[in-house]
């Protein structure tokens, strides 16, 4: 090839490519596909000097994942239809909103010569749990691989003798569960990070006292749902690790000769989650609640200026009036007043107290003024969040001195420690208990209870959960949270899921 024709060459490719994006670097990876369709080869850009993260062009993440897309130059959003659900993207922004639920990225979404670019953090960690695909990347041999996961909830048998009826869900890995029968008739297994097929566990038929069961899928969780007789007493819960597989137990109880004509629609079963109770003893004598924020560090900002720490702070001190009143336990929290404090010290003093349990208080932000409503979170054990997570402990001390005005989600600062997974059941029965709790007082929308991959306080050996109170950007709410009887409320409902959590584990 004369010097000539290679210097074409060269301009025809700088030209197909990006040349007048601003980048840092630009580089070729290969898309590897478990479903027959050839090796992609797709440009990646970095885009930013002091970052590692790669962009792709929102056109390949769409071929990568077979998703729909469209495009609204007016507000420039991308949505990409990818399995089940819908992502929007916005360009500038480091906003991703997935079935109506807004998530944060690291980076922003970026738009360079006509092209909308995405971080790659986005097809690794944040679409694939919606798929039903594992993303792996290979950074020396600049490969994606996309392949299959399958369900991870994979199978159901029955086994019946004359007084008990046994379901058993075998799973592919470990997974955390939560039962509950607040529904005369059903029992409801909720198996976080599960992945199942519904036709799969459809049964029509009676199985012993099993009447039917069904099966549902959400966007990360699976959920089981039995149909049981009506004479059954108990509910038996149990999870082994090796196989991994979780058994659900009927026990029948006296039928009665003669029937009650609205026994049915009265009656709740006995529920015992075996593993949770038996796993560990747990003694709740003192509780340290932690208000979010403090001093210089406003946390959110509210439409008409109702600041974070200090509504962390209201409800933080009259949770503590609330427990030591109604649960008689003692109860000291990480900030008195309005002061800064580092995540390494509000766990330590957790710590150093030798607390049982350790409550996080915060409050949402969003921007869109209608997002409204109560969350608690758990950590998740799902390696995907691990990775995610000890990424973002890198920039942890980054992430906290960032300006408090920042719309990031106190997700990004709250850093969990991977001794938290010892109490990954118990954190996630507290979460459950505190949400259904404020479902039921607080009247606001039920975002449900999340897990998070996050970190920090650093070696919390207790059961640990995080609360998102309401929104601060929701002008309704934002006047509700700055409301001493919706403080108390708040109070109340951790009082009440509290006390129940006392009762199962003590
Ligand atoms: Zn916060």
């Amino acid at each position: 090839m004369t010097l000539r024709i290679l210097a074409i060459v060269l301009a025809v490719l700088a030209a197909s490519t990006l040349g007048a994006v601003d980048v840092c670097g630009q580089d070729m990876l290969t898309v590897i596909y478990d479903d027959g369709r050839q090796p992609d080869e797709i440009p990646v850009w970095q885009l930013e000097k002091d970052s590692e993260e790669l962009f792709l062009r929102a056109n390949d993440v769409a071929k990568i994942f077979k998703a729909t897309q469209f495009w609204n130059a007016s507000t420039r959003k991308v949505i990409l239809g990818i399995h089940k659900s819908r992502f929007t993207i916005t360009v500038d922004t480091r906003v991703v909103v997935i079935d109506g639920d807004p998530i944060m990225l690291r980076s922003d979404i970026r738009y360079e010569s006509g092209f909308v670019m995405i971080p790659m953090e986005f097809v690794l960690d944040l679409v694939p749990p919606y798929t039903l695909r594992a993303l792996t990347w290979d950074p020396s041999a600049r490969t994606l691989s996309v392949d299959k996961v399958g369900y991870n909830v994979a199978g159901l048998t029955f086994a019946t003798t004359d007084d008990r009826s046994t379901a058993t869900i075998e799973l592919t890995e470990p997974l955390i569960h939560h039962v509950d029968s607040n529904t005369p008739g059903l029992v409801r297994l909720k198996i976080y990070g599960g992945r199942v097929d519904p036709a799969k566990f459809l049964v029509r038929e009676a199985h012993g006292l099993f009447d039917g069961v069904r099966a549902e899928q959400t966007d990360r969780d699976a959920y089981v749902y039995f149909d049981i007789k009506r004479y059954t007493s108990r509910v038996v819960v149990e999870q082994d690790e090796t196989p991994p597989r979780i058994r659900v137990v009927l026990e029948k109880g006296d039928l009665p000769e003669i029937p009650e004509p609205d026994f049915a629609g009265k009656k709740q079963v006995e529920v015992v989650d075996r593993r949770a109770v038996e796993h560990r003893r747990l003694r709740i004598r003192k509780i340290v609640i932690d208000p979010g924020h403090g001093g210089k560090d406003d946390g959110k900002i509210g439409v008409t200026g109702v600041l974070e720490k200090d509504v962390n702070l209201e409800v933080a001190k009259k949770t503590r009036e609330a427990l030591r009143r109604s649960v008689g336990v003692e109860v000291v929290l990480t900030r008195e007043d309005d002061r800064l404090l580092s995540l390494t010290r509000r766990t330590e003093i957790a710590n150093e107290l030798e607390a049982d349990l350790f409550i996080s208080i915060h409050c949402n932000s969003w921007f869109s003024p209608e997002t409204g409503g109560f969350e608690a979170y758990f950590l998740s054990p799902a390696k995907t969040e691990w990775d995610r997570a000890v990424a973002m402990a890198e920039n942890a001390a980054d992430d906290y001195l960032r300006p408090a005005s920042d719309a990031g989600s106190d997700i990004d600062f709250i850093l969990w420690d991977i001794v938290q997974n010892e109490y990954i059941n118990e954190s996630s029965h507290l979460a459950e208990l505190i949400q259904i709790a404020m479902n039921d007082r607080l009247g606001l929308r039920d975002r449900g209870v999340k897990q998070a991959g996050f970190t920090v306080l650093q070696g919390a050996r207790m059961p640990a959960v995080l609360i998102e109170t309401g929104f601060l950007s929701n002008p309704e709410e934002e006047r509700l949270l700055a409301d001493p009887e919706f403080q108390a409320k708040v109070a109340d409902g951790i009082v009440e899921a509290v006390k129940k959590f006392k009762a199962r584990y003590e």
